[in-house]
């Protein structure tokens, strides 16, 4: 699509033990939570998850807010008022008003944090897992931070089921990977001059633990897992490439601090 844009963000810098990314795997691990803001030339801003919320900045009430334990063990302390979504794309000057489109690869406490910035925005999530987020299981009910949700009944919702062309113009795809979550998806966008990129969420948590196909704790289900990564293991061959949320070196890689891919 010409005229479609694109920038990364660190919208929750991590610190935690390799283990609760990638089973059993030793050692610790500071990591990004990567967001990204496109411009779309007909549609406008369209956010790519929202990070952390800015409470867990705020240290008098960071441990209610998740949880001391959740807290602790992700290693969030080192997370700044500046690094939540709403300051990031002020950077870029780009207004929370602006965005249209919210879209969320899942709604765990590091991709819904800033749901309650964007009230005039479409939010763009799975059926099953909006469904899921506000009943899961008692083992993922600590990375489902329900004060992340406590704006979703007044949001424009736009529910979806399997994968969707976002505006029908092979721009922006949304691809549905379960098996970290029940409903979660990536996203495909076709830029202009750099061509097909995924940004492949948590379907991987550290690259290694993707090509091993090793499950992170609080997979939702192992063997949908395993089927998302063939999924996406077809994807890298076929000349797409991943990029994980979670994974310095992807970050790294991609446009972020003011610069764009196009
Ligand atoms: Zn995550």
């Amino acid at each position: 699509m010409p005229g479609l844009r694109m920038s990364a963000m660190n919208v929750g810098p991590l610190s935690c033990d390799t283990n609760l990314l990638v089973a059993f795997a030793p050692g610790h691990n500071d990591v990004p939570t990567t967001a990204a803001v496109f411009e779309h030339p007909k549609h406008g801003v369209v956010l790519w998850d929202t990070g952390i919320n800015d409470t867990m900045a705020d240290p008098a009430r960071a441990d209610d807010y998740w949880g001391a334990p959740v807290r602790a063990a992700f290693g969030a302390q080192g997370f700044k008022r500046d690094d939540a979504v709403d300051r990031q794309l002020d950077k870029l000057s780009i207004k929370t008003k602006d965005v249209r489109y919210v879209v969320y690869s899942h709604l765990h406490l590091d991709h819904a944090g800033g749901m309650s910035y964007f009230p005039d925005a479409v939010h763009v999530v799975q059926r099953d897992e909006i469904r899921y987020a506000l009943w899961p299981d008692p083992w993922t009910r600590p990375v489902y931070c329900q004060k992340d949700f406590k704006d979703i009944r007044n949001l424009n919702i736009f529910e979806i089921e399997g994968d969707l062309d976002l505006f029908d113009d092979g721009s922006l795809r949304l691809v549905k990977a379960p098996g970290h979550t029940p409903g979660q998806q990536v996203l495909i966008a076709d830029l202009p001059n750099r061509g097909r990129i995924c940004l492949a969420a948590d379907t991987g948590h550290q690259r290694a633990g993707f090509e091993s196909m090793t499950p992170m704790p609080w997979d939702w289900s192992t063997g949908a897992m395993t089927m998302t990564r063939m999924h996406m293991k077809q994807l890298e061959r076929s000349g797409v490439p991943l990029f994980f949320c979670h994974d310095a070196d992807d970050f790294a890689k991609l446009p972020s601090g003011g610069k764009y891919w196009d």
